[in-house]
């Protein structure tokens, strides 16, 4: 296992979920966290939690090219460099297509897809440079099957898998690649489903009932940064005990 003491990590989606709770995991193993997000209320007061010395954070929109870029320069210009990217940043506005929510559709492809890829671009040179890097991309176990309403969703999360695939190939020998299908955890990635069906729908599966504590993920991306740099576990799927599909 590779010591993360001293390892810069930039986390996108940093102000709740799996992103939160990484962060703080990976600075009491010894990391420095690079945090982005847009709510900067909640990654000011993480980052005052994680202490100056081992935190800091940029109000991020990962849609956007430019600010994806300003959070790696601004890692850079903190810590020296950066070691490891986790992609996570996501949102999950589930419904039928016959409903023809576009807008939804539009951000999900924005910030599911274009973020990842913003996220890669934004570091992609300086660790082909340095010849190591680590980048960690969060699909679902929606991006290795498709549910009613998943449709789009599915989509992007499928694509984060093809993405990570192809950087992998691409990137062998110098970067480890890792790609994170997590199952059902408790988060507030529900609250981005805005259709109330849909909703409805999911908790009458009793999905809310089996779903695990986020650190269970976080625990994961951990893992997967932990590994030597002449290793990358590929994929990880990671579900509750009781989740069926
Ligand atoms: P949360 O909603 O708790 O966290 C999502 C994070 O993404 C938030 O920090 C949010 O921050 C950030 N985010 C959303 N849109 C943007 C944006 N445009 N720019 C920057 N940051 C953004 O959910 P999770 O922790 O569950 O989600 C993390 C990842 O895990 C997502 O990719 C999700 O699809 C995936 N996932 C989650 C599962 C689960 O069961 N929870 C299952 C499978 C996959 P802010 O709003 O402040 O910008």
């Amino acid at each position: 296992m590779n010591d993360l003491k001293d390892r810069v990590i930039i986390i996108t989606g940093a102000s709740s979920g799996f992103g939160r709770e990484a962060a703080k995991m990976c600075v009491n193993l010894g990391a420095k966290v690079v945090l982005g997000a847009r709510r900067e209320e909640n990654l000011k007061e993480l980052c005052s939690d994680l202490g100056s010395e081992s935190s800091t954070y940029k109000v991020t929109d990962v849609t956007s090219k430019e600010q994806m870029h300003a959070l790696a320069q601004h890692g850079i210009e903190t810590f020296g460099h950066i070691d490891s990217l986790v992609n996570n940043a996501g949102i999950m506005p589930l419904s039928l297509l016959e409903k023809g929510r576009t807008e939804e559709w539009d951000q999900m492809i924005d910030v599911n897809i274009k973020g990842v890829l913003y996220g890669i671009d934004s570091v992609y040179s300086h660790m082909l440079a340095r010849e190591s890097g680590q980048i960690i991309n969060i699909s679902s176990v929606a991006g290795k099957r498709v549910m009613q309403g998943s449709a789009v969703y599915s989509g992007t999360k499928y694509a984060v898998r093809a993405i990570s695939e192809g950087l992998r190939l691409e990137s062998a020998g110098k970067i480890q690649v890792t790609c994170i299908y997590p199952g059902a955890f408790t988060t507030e990635l529900a609250f981005t489903i805005k259709d109330e069906s849909m909703m409805e729908a999911l908790m009458s599966r009793g999905i809310g009932a089996i779903a695990q504590p986020a650190e269970r993920v976080a625990e994961a991306i951990v893992y997967a940064l932990q590994q030597d740099p002449g290793v990358s576990v590929n994929e990880i799927v990671i579900r509750p005990t009781a989740q069926e599909t």
